[in-house]
């Protein structure tokens, strides 16, 4: 085990090369991906912080480049490789530019043989479970070794030592846990990110404290399967409690969470969402499809029925409670019964939005072996089938919402509509209204008085 002690001298051994520049060496952090690679993307540059660092949009005068990357696409894969060899130039022109490669491809064997062959101008790769060791990967750099690779080990706790760059000033990602024990047969994460490892619960609570403190309005709390935390912890606690934990915090805040897996949802949850007040009243519940036999091939352990029941037990309480979803259209071998099951999923729960997306075959997972008779065309068009259908589905249910009185947490002025403003409602609704660009990160009143597909509009009221 390693000592905070041994670290602070790696980061004062690291620190030796970087203040004998001129000026202090810039950093360039890209990431892909979902929002825990954002997240990893903030730890990564907590630590280049600590090490002397500052930060730089762009490649040109970058001193370290780290690209941080997703595996879940191969298609992403592609688009990384695309955009870490248009680097190569700005290596060219600055041979001690450092260039590293973290992530989830990190971890994976075919793309480490794939950067040793054809990548040589990347310095440092390392896994997701390695982010505290960039100090010891960069003073091995400093000091002269060629190509330092660090992906064998990839479900070791993270350190709670490190400081992290946050990328917004009023929105918080948390992650609460790390990993996935559940091999959907379409994902490749467990492969990449490792099982499951929750943070302790005292840990949690104490960073988003400070974060509450520092003022931040949001806590988005993340996971792969958020509603598994604790499972794996001798003392630990359900995610529930968290949340309840979380909502005794003093402060102004909205707590939100994702990703919930339908199999360890419980009516438990749903209680606790309606009873904190600080915890947003929305559910992003993935689905994936509306038919059993599909779910049985996609491995996720629950049926339509008992999902459902989680859907039901929330709307006796809260008639119109907000659920989003995942769906994936055109898993290998789906019949358009099937296909028709998911669209009555879609009817029957109401979702105030879906993310929806052509099933992508990808190499390592189960159902890249699953041999497939639907064939594109056919796909994209069940996707827009599927899409049309939402349309009309957020329409309606938006117009629910109109004379509502909703509190929002102003997110960015519109990028189209001069003096307006938009945020999301405690609903993961986005709420649209006219009002100065000062009130970006603050809480306000706004009463809806019309919608859009996408969208509901309002006016301030205080
Ligand atoms: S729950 Fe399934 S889809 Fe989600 S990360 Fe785990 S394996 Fe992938």
């Amino acid at each position: 085990m390693k000592t905070t002690n041994y670290m602070d001298s790696l980061i004062q051994s690291v620190k030796k090369f970087t203040e004998s520049k001129d000026s202090p060496p810039l950093a360039h952090v890209h990431n892909f991906g979902c929002q825990l690679n954002f997240s990893d993307g903030e730890k990564i540059k907590g630590i280049l912080m600590k090490l002397g660092y500052g930060f730089t949009e762009t490649y040109d005068n970058a001193d370290i480049i780290i690209f941080n990357t997703c595996a879940v696409r191969e298609s992403a894969e592609e688009k990384a490789f695309g955009v870490i060899g248009s680097v190569k130039r700005y290596k060219e022109k600055k041979p001690d530019l450092i260039i590293g490669l973290c992530g989830c491809m990190a971890v994976q064997e075919h793309v480490v043989e794939r950067v040793k062959k054809s990548f040589p101008f990347i310095d440092i790769v390392f896994g997701t479970s390695a982010i505290d060791e960039l100090p010891k990967l960069l003073l091995d750099v400093f000091n002269g070794k060629k190509h330092v690779f660090d992906t064998s080990e990839y479900n070791k706790p993270l350190s709670e030592q490190m400081e992290v760059v946050r990328d917004s000033s009023f929105k918080a990602s948390v992650p609460i846990m790390y990993g996935c024990n559940n091999f959907c047969t379409y994902c490749i994460v467990p492969y990449v990110r490792g099982r499951e490892r929750s943070r302790n619960h005292e840990a949690i609570i104490a960073e988003i404290k400070g974060l509450v403190s520092d003022g931040y309005k949001e806590i988005m709390l993340l996971g792969q399967n958020v509603n598994s935390y604790g499972n794996d912890l001798a003392n630990g606690i359900s995610f529930s409690e968290l949340l309840r934990r979380l909502n005794e915090i003093d402060g102004e805040f909205v707590i939100r969470f994702m990703s919930s897996h339908p199999k360890d949802a419980s009516f438990e949850l749903i209680d606790t969402i309606i009873q904190c007040e600080k915890v947003a009243k929305h559910l992003h519940l993935p689905v994936q499809s509306g038919s059993n036999e599909i779910l049985k091939a996609m491995n996720r352990k629950y049926t339509i029925e008992k999902y459902l029941e989680i859907v039901d037990y929330a709307r006796q309480q809260v008639p119109d409670f907000s659920f989003t979803t995942d769906v994936i259209v055109g898993f290998p071998n789906e019949t358009e019964e099937q296909f028709n099951e998911t669209l009555e999923i879609l009817k029957r729960v109401k979702y105030d939005n879906i993310y929806s997306f052509i099933y992508s075959k990808r190499s390592g997972t189960r159902a890249a072996l699953f041999e497939d008779n639907v064939n594109y065309e056919e796909k994209s068009r069940r996707m827009q089938t599927l899409l049309a259908l939402q349309r009309e589905i957020s329409i309606e249910g938006y117009k629910r919402f109109i004379g509502r009185t909703m509190t929002v947490l102003v997110d960015d002025e519109c990028k189209n509509a001069e003096g307006w403003i938009h945020g999301k409602s405690n609903e993961f609704i986005i709420v649209e209204f006219k009002g100065p660009k000062e009130l970006v990160g603050q809480f306000v009143k706004v009463k809806i008085i019309g919608s859009k597909n996408w969208a509901v509009i309002g006016e301030i009221i205080d």
